[in-house]
């Protein structure tokens, strides 16, 4: 068990900083630690914890959201990969990150924000038209505070990762983003945080998603030729929406660098297979997301 370093504010993470000689690996996070979290490659980890209003809109689970700080920090004092542990855990307050303030009422906000143009509007962005803006803030903010070499991204939100990729290219920031492959519950089920508000039995029943998903992956696997979207797809639509309790949100087909629909794939083209699905409980929706990349 390592005793972490917690650091609240970006002054005395900075002054950290200067201790420091060797790369600096990222990863950001809103707590809930799961293994899919984790990646510990370089000489130093920050992990940071910061449950970002600006990516909730008003109605949205900010005030539930899981915050599970002391759980977290036992599991990153207790993670060890090829010797190496977590340096810093960086907890910020919403006033450190947010210094002029943040409303989550878009048309009362001011100040400096990032937007994605292109990527950002569809799929997740649908949904939640306001997300990415959201987390391209933050993650911004973020990177400026803690100046990584390299910083860490689950494939689990993919949007995300070519949104963030995108960011880092076109604003020409110093570091390079590297993505995690999807970590699973044994059912298959992607882990997530939200995934704890899901009772056992549903949450049992929702490896049907990633179940699916293979199978249209298996589709375009064993095609040799070009494929519609819908002969990849039309299976995966009747089972999950046949499904008491699910209903799809998107599945789509997109190009994996500008998200772009694609209506065929040929053999060996690579595409980006994505789902978002709503789960219904007593009452409570919520939406598991899962992937796969077809190459
Ligand atoms: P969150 O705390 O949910 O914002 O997630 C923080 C980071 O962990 C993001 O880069 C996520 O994509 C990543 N992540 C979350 N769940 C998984 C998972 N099941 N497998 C891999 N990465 C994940």
């Amino acid at each position: 068990m390592t005793d972490i370093k917690i650091i609240r504010t970006v002054k005395e993470l900075r002054s950290w900083k200067s201790t420091t000689s060797g790369s600096i690996g990222f990863v950001p996070t809103m707590g809930a630690l799961h293994k899919g979290h984790l990646s510990l490659d370089n000489p130093y980890t920050v992990v940071s914890i910061f449950v970002n209003p600006s990516q909730f809109a008003p109605g949205e689970d900010l005030d539930s959201y899981p915050r599970t700080f002391d759980q977290d920090y036992s599991i990153l004092s207790n993670l060890k990969i090829q010797n190496k542990t977590v340096s810093v855990i960086f907890a910020p307050t919403i006033s450190e990150m947010y210094p002029s303030g943040i409303d989550l009422d878009l048309t009362k906000q001011k100040g400096a924000f990032v937007t994605v143009l292109g990527v950002s509007e569809q799929l997740e962005g649908k949904t939640r038209p306001n997300f990415f803006r959201g987390v391209s803030t933050v993650v911004l903010k973020l990177f400026n505070a803690v100046q990584p070499q390299f910083a860490y991204f689950g494939q689990k939100d993919i949007q995300q990762t070519v949104v963030l990729k995108r960011m880092v290219k076109d604003l020409l920031l110093p570091l390079e983003i590297i993505v995690m492959p999807i970590v699973r519950e044994d059912s298959g089920l992607a882990l997530s945080s939200r995934n704890s508000y899901l009772s056992e039995s549903l949450r049992s029943r929702s490896s049907i998603i990633y179940e699916n998903l293979q199978e249209c992956e298996k589709i375009y696997q064993e095609s040799h030729n070009e494929l519609t979207k819908d002969e990849i797809v039309s299976r995966f639509i009747d089972l999950i929406n046949n499904e008491p309790d699910f209903q799809i949100d998107y599945i789509s087909l997109a190009n994996l660098e500008t998200l772009e629909e694609l209506s065929t794939i040929k053999p060996g083209q690579s595409a980006v297979l994505s789902t978002a699905v709503y789960v219904t409980e007593n009452n409570r929706t919520i939406r598991l997301l899962d992937n796969i990349i077809l190459n």
